[in-house]
């Protein structure tokens, strides 16, 4: 599967083009993380040359939480690459990517686990790989646990970087997560408490998760933010990301805190807006992946209640973006 003009197998092109007939399409709006952004020419000239007019979103993309409303504004239907819907919306089309594996490189995480019951969950790329994931696990003698999060992942054994309901729902002393990077299952194992075992399942890598690195980390952001004279209580104006209910609250627990609204959390606006620490109430990862890019503390919304006295450090919690 290579990408480029003309190329579409990136996704069944007769089955979107069957989906934006049904809902009456004719200008048809795109837009695509940027892993995918180079299968746009592909799939740009496959619906134009199926009849329909065809915008493409320039502007980053993270997550389904950031749809290209700007765009869509001069189109019928958006076509969202890569991510499970966050909302639905009539106007826009969700287009998940599936990313495949043989279930059975789960043999590389068996020796680690140590319970005979254990959570399972994944991200959204392998999530149609659940059942046999746990069917397999199940050939082992170990009963799994797969089940779906809150409205922002309703799928069963999906977890998102802001979201892990689905984890914590499971009820499990044990968590076997399977997906790449190490943010997920850390924040699997803060959500819940548990054990958790992560495998990457495209290298084999198995490993026990250890989340006091991060703890640690944050404190030490912490502790620089603690004699900050303002804080800026960042809110996002993206679609999906909009917190303006914790932001308020966060507002109302110090003098020295005002609300922020910015589109891309910058280290140039941090710097020229001059607040001395901020709290980002926009996609939970922000503080804690690109720290080392801002020029002042950014603290998660529980570390600034730690910071304002009204949560205890035993009670130290991942930021999650729950749905209402
Ligand atoms: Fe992903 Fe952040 Fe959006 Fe959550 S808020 S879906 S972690 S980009």
């Amino acid at each position: 599967m290579s990408p480029g003009t003309g190329c579409t197998s990136l996704i069944p092109i007769s089955d979107l083009v069957r989906r934006l007939r049904e809902r009456g399409a004719e200008r048809v709006a795109l837009q695509f993380p940027a892993g995918l952004a180079r299968w746009a020419p592909g799939i740009a000239t496959a619906l134009r040359d199926a009849g329909f007019e065809v915008i493409v979103s320039g502007d980053p993309c993270y997550g389904a939480c950031d749809l290209a409303l700007d765009t869509l504004a001069h189109a019928d239907v958006l076509v969202h690459f890569g991510h499970a819907p966050v909302e639905e919306r009539p106007d826009v089309i969700y287009e998940p990517v599936r990313i495949d594996f043989d279930v059975t490189v789960l043999s590389r995480a068996l020796p680690l686990l140590e319970s005979r019951r254990v959570g399972l969950v994944t991200t959204v790329q392998h999530v149609h790989l659940v059942d046999a994931m746990a069917a397999y696990l199940g050939e082992h003698e170990i009963e799994a646990v797969a089940v779906p999060g809150d409205g922002r992942t309703p799928l069963r054994g999906q977890v998102l970087g802001c979201n892990f309901a689905a984890a914590r729902a499971t009820g499990a002393d044990e968590i076997l997560f399977v997906g790449t990077g190490v943010f997920h299952p850390t924040g699997v194992q803060l959500a819940t408490r548990a054990r958790v075992v992560a495998l990457d399942p495209l290298t084999g890598e198995a490993r026990s998760v250890d989340a006091s690195r991060l703890v640690r980390r944050r404190a030490a952001v912490m502790a620089k933010a603690a004699d900050a004279t303002s804080f800026g209580i960042i809110v996002s104006t993206k679609s999906g990301q909009q917190r303006m209910d914790i932001a308020r609250r966060l507002v109302a627990l110090s003098d020295r805190a005002f609300l922020v609204a910015m589109r891309e959390v910058s280290p140039a606006g941090m710097l020229d807006l001059g607040f001395a620490c901020y709290v980002n109430t926009a996609c939970p990862r922000l503080a804690y992946d690109d720290q080392i890019r801002f020029p002042v503390p950014v603290l998660a919304p529980p570390e600034f209640e730690i910071l304002c006295g009204v949560r205890a450090w035993d009670d130290y919690a991942i930021d999650e973006y729950l749905s209402p």
